[in-house]
């Protein structure tokens, strides 16, 4: 599975188990951060803990 498919499930469902589209090795860490400048937005964080791979998308609630 790519980075399209992982982002495109993680959009859907935060707490899906998606492994790491780079090493394959671990679940990606997902965590939601409020953008201040705009309340009705989020940005949905991507991270791997082993190899540091790093993703995000925004939501609109
Ligand atoms: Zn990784």
């Amino acid at each position: 599975m790519g980075w399209i498919e992982a982002v495109k499930r993680i959009a859907t469902d935060p707490s899906v188990k998606v492994i790491c589209p780079v090493c394959q090795k671990v679940y990606l860490k997902v965590r939601d951060i409020p953008n201040e400048n705009n309340p009705s937005e989020v940005q949905r964080q991507m991270l791997c803990d082993k190899c540091g791979a790093f993703n995000a998308l925004r939501l609109t609630k």
